[in-house]
């Protein structure tokens, strides 16, 4: 892979897991699309002695390209600035216009949100912002803070380094700018296309598909295969250069083929799929759910454009419920207990027909940690999809904490659905 990049984000609370990193993987996205590879995102807290040894690390790895995000504020804490000029042995000066600009932005912002400050204090944090290494390309400001763009110490072969704010929208807002800022291009000069394809198995093991492409290694040469288990799903993520395109087809003939019975998708999510399913049938859903108390409901709804085709749903937690809001009969849960086939179908049929659906799902199971017993322990699950074919269930036994359980029975019955609109393997 040619040109290469690595990424340092910043941020004590991002260290800590305060707040999850969004600008790490985005940006990585952002680079592959450009055809630059990314070996390491550095996650370091706001310490300069930390930030610095990061910029180091990624000096070492011989990369054409380092971006760093956050750190850019007007409080002591945001150091990436001065560092990172330190580190390019680049001294830092207050650029006055831009000292201007930003103060500008400032007092907009106060004004607009009824603030007032200290004006000594806010005039000291717009300074700082207003710092630039010599030698750097300031790209404007999003929110407050500019990025820089900070080019090598004269004579150096080091990496530039692209500084860019912490909020992930100033960062986007600010990327633009900054592929297009002439340094940032000259550092990208040489990147190639780099593609990007996505297979889903169901229910085959990782180590089965490695003896898989081991047997086709010679084949298959040039690409860089990664697999990932997530919740049963085995994703494949395949990455090359357009010049392996042919590699690419053969390696998804070769899982077409040995995993006929678990292959999915060559690249929409799973709930992509059921949302395409549902759109494309013009069929309507609504669900009775007891144990996932409306996560499928949650699920099916993140779809942009799911109002087209879900109803609603009822979260029927007590026996009552099921029984008043979709029509459970009470001898079928007191004959067979709330948790099991019978009343999986009842709950199905139930919301189906409240609703007027054409596909309904019913959920009942022991989530857990307690309510277990010898004949349906925690982990039992019963799931129903019923449709104009009739009812299809499953019985299932998950293992796993009450959210593992929980979450694994909404994967399922997402499985179930895709099943039922679209076919191919069973779930
Ligand atoms: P500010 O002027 O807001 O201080 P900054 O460039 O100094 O900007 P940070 O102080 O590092 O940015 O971060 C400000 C806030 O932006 C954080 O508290 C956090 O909410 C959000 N943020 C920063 N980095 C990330 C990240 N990697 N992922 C998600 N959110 C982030
Ligand atoms: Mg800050």
């Amino acid at each position: 892979m040619g040109t290469r990049a690595g990424i340092v984000v910043t941020g004590t609370e991002v260290l800590t897991g305060r707040v999850a990193d969004r600008n790490g993987p985005w940006l990585a996205e952002q680079l592959r699309l450009l055809g630059v590879d990314v070996g390491h995102v550095v996650v370091v807290g706001d310490r300069p002695e930390d930030l610095r040894a990061a910029l180091a690390f990624l000096v070492g790895t011989g990369v054409g390209l380092v971006i760093t995000s956050g750190g850019l504020g007007p409080t002591a804490d945001d150091l990436t600035a001065q560092v990172v000029g330190d580190v390019q042995g680049r001294p830092s000066a207050v650029d006055t216009a831009l000292e201007q600009r930003i103060a500008a932005v400032v007092e907009r912002l106060m004004a607009g949100r009824g603030w007032r400050a200290d004006p000594e204090a806010t005039a000291a944090g717009v300074r700082k912002q207003a710092r630039v290494p010599a030698g750097a390309t300031v790209l404007e400001p999003v929110g407050t803070a500019p990025g820089l763009v900070v080019p090598p110490e004269e004579g150096s072969d080091g990496p530039t380094v692209l500084v860019l704010p912490g909020p992930p929208g100033e960062l986007q807002g600010m990327w633009p700018a900054a592929v297009a800022a002439a340094p940032v291009r000259a550092a990208l000069t040489g990147a190639e296309e780099l593609r990007q394809e996505t297979v889903r198995l169901w229910g085959t093991l990782e180590a089965q598909l490695a003896v898989t492409l081991r047997e086709h290694e010679d084949e298959i040469a040039g690409l860089e295969v990664t697999t990932c288990l997530r919740e049963g799903e085995l994703e494949i993520v395949t990455r090359f250069p357009p010049s392996a395109q042919s590699a690419y087809d053969r390696l998804e003939a070769v899982l077409a083929e040995e995993y006929a019975g678990t292959l999915f998708s060559t690249g929409p999510t799973l709930d992509e799929l059921v949302a395409r399913g549902f759109a494309d049938r013009g069929w309507t859903v609504a669900t009775g759910e007891s144990c996932t108390g409306g996560l499928l409901a949650a699920r099916l709804t993140e779809q942009p454009g799911s109002s087209a085709w879900v109803l609603g749903g009822v979260t029927a937690y007590a026996n009552a419920a099921k029984e008043q809001l979709l029509d459970v009969p009470a001898g079928v849960l007191a004959e067979h207990g709330a948790v099991s086939s019978e009343v999986a179908v009842a709950l199905a049929e139930g919301a189906r027909a409240r609703f007027g659906a054409d596909i309904g799902v019913g959920i009942t199971g022991v989530a857990g940690p307690g309510g277990g017993t010898g004949g349906k322990p925690v982990g039992t699950v019963h799931l129903c999809v019923a449709g104009p074919a009739g009812p299809e269930l499953r019985a299932l036994r998950l293992p796993g904490s009450r959210s593992a359980v929980r979450e694994r029975t909404v994967t399922r019955a997402m499985h179930l659905l895709r099943w039922t609109l679209l076919g191919g393997p069973p779930a």
